[in-house]
Parts: structure tokens; sequence; C-alpha cells
């Protein structure tokens, strides 16, 4: 009755790896983003040995079909065939890679605890890697982007038109990360900044995904809009960030 048992604690899904430790001397915990379990935490037996079985699948921001066995606390990985292997190319640049742990940081804190939008999550995450792997777009915009539309996702929509607070339709001149974007000359709290409005143009850009707005946008508006956006995801992640300040800007599209 071994197997029927191993059969009804095992499981399929997607999964994209967010993190990994060492564990003992041969093996890995890994930590997924899966399309419909959520946060997965689970050990690779042997992934560390020189000929593990599982090969470079189980590396950061790689995406895997994943067959995987609950455990008492952690679960296991059976098997793990690749989908995409966005971590190799991603690896081989600095700038792709620190956006992409930023990016990775931000998903794992998002999805801790909230399995419900887990498969959004885990969609606007293979994306932004995919976009990042194949160069599509400066890295920094895409990471700004999916910071942007994860939050959204998580609950905390921002406002980059009508007022975040009252609703007054905008365009309006001031930003506040606490009141949820941009706000009226009336809800503005003392000592906002007040973004140029090509900045907030860009902004409201990165959140609707809107690319040829993005890409076209100059130096200056994505360094203020970048600034922003970091101020907005450490207001409603209630903690510094480390990882964006990682993260090289790239002032021209690759
Ligand atoms: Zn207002």
């Amino acid at each position: 009755m071994a197997e029927s048992t191993f059969a009804s604690r095992s499981y399929r899904d997607d999964g994209v790896v967010l993190r990994t430790y060492k564990l003992g001397e041969a093996d890995r915990i890994v930590v997924f983003l899966t399309r419909q379990h959520g946060q997965v935490r689970a050990v690779a037996r042997g992934a560390r040995r020189t000929r593990s079985r599982f090969g470079a699948r189980l590396e950061p921001f790689m995406v895997a079909d994943l067959q995987l066995v609950h455990g008492r606390s952690l679960d296991i990985v059976g098997q793990a065939a690749a989908r995409a292997s966005y971590g190799t190319t991603i690896a081989a640049d600095y700038p792709r890679y620190t956006v992409a742990a930023a990016m990775a940081e931000i998903a794992e804190r998002l999805t801790a605890s909230d399995s419900d939008a887990s498969a959004s999550q885990y969609l606007l995450l293979v994306g932004a890697l995919a976009a990042l792997s194949r160069g599509a777009h400066a890295p920094g915009l895409i990471l700004d982007s999916y910071l942007l539309r994860a939050l959204a996702t998580a609950g905390w929509a921002p406002s980059f038109t009508d007022c975040a607070r009252c609703g007054e339709p905008g365009p309006h001149g001031a930003f506040s990360a606490a009141l949820g974007g941009i706000v009226c000359s009336d809800c503005r709290p003392p000592g906002s900044p007040a973004p140029a409005p090509d900045t907030v143009r860009l902004l409201a850009a990165l959140l609707a995904g809107d690319w040829p707005t993005a890409d076209a946008s100059e130096p200056g508006a994505r360094r203020e809009a970048a600034g922003l956006v970091a101020a907005y995801a450490q207001w409603h992640l209630e903690r510094a960030v480390g990882a964006l300040r990682l993260v090289e800007r790239e002032p021209t599209v690759p």
C-alpha cells in the first residue's frame, strides 16, 4: 500500500524557482512559486551533486514542470522537467541578474501567505523573466512594470491619473506612496514630490503594460519613475526592499 500512499501525496504543477538554500551535504531547499499551489518549499535530494539528475533545472529563475510529494514540513521534488531556461541567459548578465533577483524577492514576499492570487503572480513573474531573458526592454523598465503590476495584483493598485485619495479626475502633480499614487493639490501631504509629467505618463504606461510608450521614455523620466516605484513598493511591503538597491539602472534601451 506504500505506493498508493505515495501517489496520493504526489502532485504536479508548474513552478518558477525563486530562491535556493543549501541543505546538508548534497541537498537543496528550493522555494518555488507554482501556478496552482502558491509558494512551495521543497527538498531536492542530491541537487548539489555534480551529476545530479536535476542538472541546472532547479537554479534560480528556471521554470519547470514539477512532480512534488507532500512531506511533513517540506515537500519533496520528485521530478523536474525544464519548461524554460531563462536562468541561463539572465545569470550571464549582471544588470539582468539583479533585476531578476529583485523580482523573485518581491514575488516571494507577496505570495508568502496569500495563495489566492498566486496564479496571476506566477504568470506575471514568468512573463517578466521571459522579457528580461530575451532583452525585450530595458531591464529597469521590466522591473518597474513588474513591481507595479505585482503590487496591483496583491491589492495595492496605484493610481497615476485620478487622485488616489479623493478620486478627482487628473492629471495631478503630486505623488504620495502612502496615499496610493498621484494626488490632487487638496490631498497632497506636505513635502510630497512633484514628478515631471513625462514621469507620470511613464508610470501609467508601466502599470498598463503600454510598452511603446515605456520604450520611448527618456532616461530622466526612467530614473524618477524608478525612485517612485521603489518608494511605493517599500511603503507597501513595510520594510526596505534590499534587492532593489543592487539594481544597476541602464539609461539606454538594449
Ligand atoms: Zn484628492
